[in-house]
């Protein structure tokens, strides 16, 4: 008998019929003589809706009210499906994330998991029982609930199959798993059957939806294979895991892009020790996460910074640095909010050279300009204009042969 972690993502449980069929999903896991713990995202749009109610009797709801707020989603999203199953005959229970044992840190709204304690859920599940717990929450040592960020129940799911030694960790989704593009955009995209943590590491933070990727972080530092599949087919889906990669052909494994950047650059900065700190403290204390930075060398002790953030932040981002980049004495400050990013990812570039020329002449034959440039060891990001995202995509994976055959 195996121990299985499922969890169902919000669209896969947006209305009653849709965890009717979950329930007869989790239904047939069991019937295979599996015990089953199950983590559910909120139904459809909950999560949003519950934010936009938040921001109609306030401008600036409370940390702490807005946490439990969110995290009432999954026990709606939970404590429904548990009732389905039951109607099905199974003996089901739901559990609350401090039900369950999930304790964490006390960052609201994008709260770490620090240790779970499984007494209740392995006590349910000797008992029989199909233990259903409500993704994305914790509760800190003070008794407050918190969330994990959005997307968090995958982190919940992973934590849980670390902590309970689980076989699998399997993520039902909308989609069948992860492609060598977004199969919207690139429609000869083929879905990977397998893909390593690294590599899912670097998708995932760079464009690609389908994964928090804390989770990714989690099974691969707990050596957990993490299924990415549907929940409304049999399709096989991605397999996640740390094992030697049987069907890679290909040293670019996938193309992924983000149309949510925006750029600052400081010109005429001072170059001496001590400003990068004292650009980019502030910013951190404002909660603005930045990405990436880029310091040109210096003529003349003179030099420019540029960094990225996410569009939503910029307006923030600009009212911290303005009055900073005029105390240090830089000359200005200027930005541009119509930016994007497309990266190629894949362990099998590492110390194989040609890649990053490969994909700037690429771009360049489509006419598009580079305005950064970061790399990983097995990643290359361009920044590019947004309005030419999608064709640099469609030409990259064109080019890296990632159509199959
Ligand atoms: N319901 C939360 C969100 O929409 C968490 C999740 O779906 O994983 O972000
Ligand atoms: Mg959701």
């Amino acid at each position: 008998m195996a121990l299985i972690v499922q969890k169902y993502g919000g669209s896969s449980v947006a209305d009653a019929g849709k965890i009717k069929n979950v329930a007869r999903r989790i239904a047939q896991t069991r019937d295979k003589g599996n015990q089953v713990v199950v983590v559910v995202s909120a139904m459809g749009d909950t999560t949003d809706d519950l934010i936009k109610m938040a921001h109609q009797v306030t401008g600036r709801p409370a940390d702490r009210e807005l946490d439990v707020l969110l995290s009432t989603g999954e026990l709606v999203s939970s404590t429904l499906l548990a009732m389905a199953l039951r109607d099905k005959g199974y003996e089901a229970i739901s559990l609350s994330g401090a039900q369950a044992g999930i304790k964490t840190d006390t960052t609201y709204s994008s709260a770490r998991i620090r240790d779970i304690d499984p007494a209740r859920v392995v006590k349910e599940l000797k008992a029989g029982r199909v233990v259903i717990v409500a993704g994305f929450q914790g509760i800190t040592e003070e008794m407050d609930v918190t969330t994990l960020g959005r997307g968090g129940s995958d982190t919940t799911a992973v934590a849980l199959a670390a902590r309970l030694g689980a076989e699998i960790c399997q993520l039902y989704t909308d989609v069948e798993g992860v492609y060598t593009a977004d199969p919207r955009l690139v429609p000869e995209a083929q879905k990977l059957t397998e893909i390593g943590y690294e590599e899912m590491l670097e998708l995932a933070s760079y464009g690609v939806k389908v994964i928090h990727p804390r989770a990714v972080e989690l099974g691969e530092l707990f050596n957990i294979p993490i299924l990415i599949a549907s929940s409304y087919n049999d399709s096989p889906g991605t397999l996640i895991h740390g094992g030697a990669l049987m069907e890679v052909r290909n040293k670019v494994r996938g193309v992924t892009y983000d149309l949510d950047v925006a750029k600052v650059t400081v010109i005429g900065v001072p170059d001496r020790p001590g400003i990068a700190a004292t650009l980019f403290e502030p910013l951190a204390k404002g909660g603005i996460s930045v990405d990436t930075i880029v310091q040109n060398a210096s003529i003349e002790n003179i030099t420019d910074l540029t960094f990225t953030v996410a569009k939503s932040q910029l307006t923030k981002a600009m009212e911290v640095v303005g009055p900073i980049a005029r105390s240090i004495g830089a000359r200005e400050c200027v930005s541009d909010a119509k930016l994007g990013k497309v990266s190629i990812v894949g362990t099998g570039m590492q110390n194989t050279p040609g890649y990053a020329a490969r994909m700037f002449r690429t771009l360049s034959e489509q006419g598009i300009n580079i305005q950064l440039i970061t790399t990983s060891e097995i990643r290359i990001t361009c920044i590019i204009d947004e309005a030419r995202v999608k064709d640099a995509v469609r030409a990259l994976h064109k080019m890296f042969e990632l159509e199959g055959k």
